[in-house]
């Protein structure tokens, strides 16, 4: 890895591409995204860049004249970044977060969102769900959960409730949602500790957690899973730890399950597609993730 950042910075042969983040040296994506430009047998290099937050500027304004093909965005620059970009994608600019940035011919920078494709894509292939007609339970109301509740509302769930900590930030994600939705999809908000969660996660088809508890083997399940019948599907964003106690306790209660490896895999598929035209070997990502977590768990 080492000799071909080396090669690419000397001979400018090796097109390069990273990620900003603050901090990034937790990120899984370099292995990898090294590990599909290997097995495709293009001659990429994609390298972390920490990047601070007041420097994210002029980082990403150096890009093109560094020759540098592109770069994802992680925390805290998926919305930061935007007014430094010269053009959006459709979902990009809806969502108002942008993952992945691609250096144009011409040196402008192009946002995208694959954060949204990699969930639909994980939800519809990884659990073999299908959002159109759906209720869902959304827990969260951050950065993860608008990508989330923009992927059920575009693909056609017939409800979304949203149950966050804070009530400004739920009411904030259930306008967004309205304001992207087709006619038929009802968003509504209940509070953590409210009586009527339990019936709500009765009717829910799916159960999504896009918040951070979970993170750390300690965290107690983000909300009460009183109601949760064997039929619904219930997927968590985090993919390290891979068992949540959300997930282990769904389990017990008979429902299939969903962590978010297959969201992050594709998400980085959908990336390494936007800078080079190629779909890249998914399984292989997943391989190397699940080999990267095993070893640093
Ligand atoms: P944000 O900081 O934007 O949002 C965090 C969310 O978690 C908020 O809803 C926040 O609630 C809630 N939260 C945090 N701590 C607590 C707590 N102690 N009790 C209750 N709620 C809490 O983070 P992101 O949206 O970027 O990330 C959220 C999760 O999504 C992370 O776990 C991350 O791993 C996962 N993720 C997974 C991806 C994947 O590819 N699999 C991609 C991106 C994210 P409040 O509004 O009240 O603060």
């Amino acid at each position: 890895m080492k000799a071909a950042v080396l090669d690419a910075i000397v001979t400018g042969k090796t097109r390069v591409v990273g990620i900003f983040g603050w901090p990034v040296r937790h990120s899984l994506s370099p292995p990898m995204q090294n590990a599909a430009f290997r097995a495709a047998g293009l001659d990429y290099v994609y390298i972390p860049f920490a990047i601070p937050p007041a420097k994210l500027g002029e980082s990403l304004q150096l890009l093109a004249g560094l020759g540098i093909a592109g770069v994802n965005l992680t925390v805290p620059h998926k919305e930061s970044a935007i007014p430094y970009l010269h053009k959006l994608s459709k979902t990009a600019r809806r969502v108002g977060a942008v993952n992945t940035v691609r250096v144009l011919k011409n040196g402008n920078l192009e946002g995208h969102n694959t954060d949204v494709i990699g969930f639909a894509q994980s939800l519809q292939r990884d659990a073999g769900f299908k959002i159109r007609g759906k209720s869902a339970l959304l827990i969260g109301a951050g950065g993860a959960a608008r990508a989330v509740g923009y992927a059920l509302a575009s693909g056609g769930a017939a409800k979304v409730t949203i149950v966050n900590r804070t009530a400004q930030r739920a009411y904030n994600l259930a306008v967004f949602l309205r304001s992207v939705a087709r006619k038929n999809l009802t968003v509504q908000i209940v509070e953590p500790g409210e009586a009527s969660l339990a019936e709500e996660i009765a009717q829910a088809d799916l159960v999504v957690n896009a918040t951070s508890l979970g993170l750390k083997v300690s965290d107690p399940v983000p909300i009460s899973l009183r109601g949760l019948r064997p039929k619904t599907l219930v997927f968590d964003t985090i993919y390290n730890p891979s068992q949540t106690r959300l997930l282990k306790a769904a389990r017990a209660k008979g429902c299939k399950t969903c962590n978010g490896l297959g969201m992050l895999a594709r998400q980085g598929a959908a990336s390494f597609k936007i800078w080079t035209g190629r779909d890249p070997d998914l399984s292989l990502m997943m391989k190397t993730l699940r080999r990267c977590l095993s070893r640093h768990p």
